[in-house]
């Protein structure tokens, strides 16, 4: 057995074994992935190709990653890569892997932006880790501009070399700091968020790839889990144009509080929508009726 051949189709079926068995979600996908990443291929490649032998480098390196995969160090972070609205962004440890579900909040924020305010101005992204949200906003909205705030220096440089690559550094400013406080002098069309919302008790039951290498920073949204969201509805209000919204992501079963603390704070106009899951995924408070 040991002297026979590792090939492309041999090694996958091996590898989704292994990972099965260390109890990895999806053991044949991750697999894939990460051979694609050795060989530097597309996934296609490696079913016209399941009798290509590997060379040696190329075991050693795919091995280090099965090790790490084993260890629940989600693909993301273990490529450096993940795609997201179909554009590719660079992830690392400081950043929250984007997820599909913030692919909601972008498609309502550019439907808003082209059917309702208008997609000329400026927008805010609020915490955007890798910069997932406004960099996609900018690359389907080609007359918008962006300020991008987060507290993680470390993350501010991963969506700024995100925005270099993308070739869109020139429409987008990053600024360090709290929530909205580095741009409390500024007017925008749009806020967009995604902050924080995992209640602090909860983050112990989340799944390890999330719990042991995705930023706290990034999830933990206080005791109830609503600390930013208490900030953002009532420090947004101001910073809008007059026609223009508070778009951010909720977390399940969130929607009732939001509208609460939206309704206190004297917004126009709520709205809530749903992810494809049926889940209210996106709520968007609109400065006037
Ligand atoms: N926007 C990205 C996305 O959707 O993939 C990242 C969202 S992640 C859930 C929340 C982000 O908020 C993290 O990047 C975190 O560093 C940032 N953050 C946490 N506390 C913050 C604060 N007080 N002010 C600004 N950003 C903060
Ligand atoms: N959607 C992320 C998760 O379920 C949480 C992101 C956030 O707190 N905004 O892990």
């Amino acid at each position: 057995m040991a002297d026979e051949l590792w090939t492309i189709g041999r090694l996958l079926k091996w590898t989704e074994q292994y990972f099965q068995k260390a109890g990895v979600d999806s053991p044949r996908l991750d697999s894939e992935v990460l051979l694609c990443h050795v060989l530097k291929k597309e996934r296609i490649y490696l079913y016209v190709h399941f009798d290509q032998p590997l060379s040696n480098e190329e075991l050693a390196e795919f091995k280090s990653y099965i090790k790490q995969r084993v260890q629940h160090k989600p693909v993301a972070y273990i490529v450096g890569h993940k795609d997201f609205m179909g554009l590719d962004f660079i992830v690392t440890e400081d950043t929250l892997i984007p997820r599909p579900d913030t692919e909601i909040l972008v498609e309502t924020v550019i439907f808003r932006l082209k059917t309702g305010a208008g997609d000329i101005g400026a927008i805010a992204d609020i915490g955007t880790g890798s910069g997932a949200i406004c960099l996609s906003l900018l690359k389907y909205l080609s007359s918008l501009q962006a300020v991008s705030v987060d507290v993680s220096a470390e993350a501010i440089a991963v969506a700024r070399e995100n925005a270099q690559r993308m070739g869109l550094s020139s429409r987008i400013e990053f600024l360090q700091g709290d929530l909205l406080e580095p741009v409390k002098d500024r007017k925008f069309i749009a806020i967009v968020s995604n902050p924080p919302y995992i209640p602090a008790g909860d983050i112990v039951s989340l799944d390890q790839d999330v719990k042991s290498f995705e930023p706290e920073l990034a999830l933990n949204g206080g005791e109830d889990g609503l600390d930013f969201y208490r900030r953002l509805v009532v420090d947004s209000l101001p910073l809008l144009e007059d026609e223009g919204f508070l778009a951010m992501e909720i977390g399940i079963n969130q929607s009732d509080a939001l509208v609460e603390l939206a309704e206190k704070a004297g917004w126009g106009r709520i709205e809530i929508v749903k992810d494809l899951a049926g889940i209210n995924r996106v709520v968007v408070l609109w400065k006037q009726k």
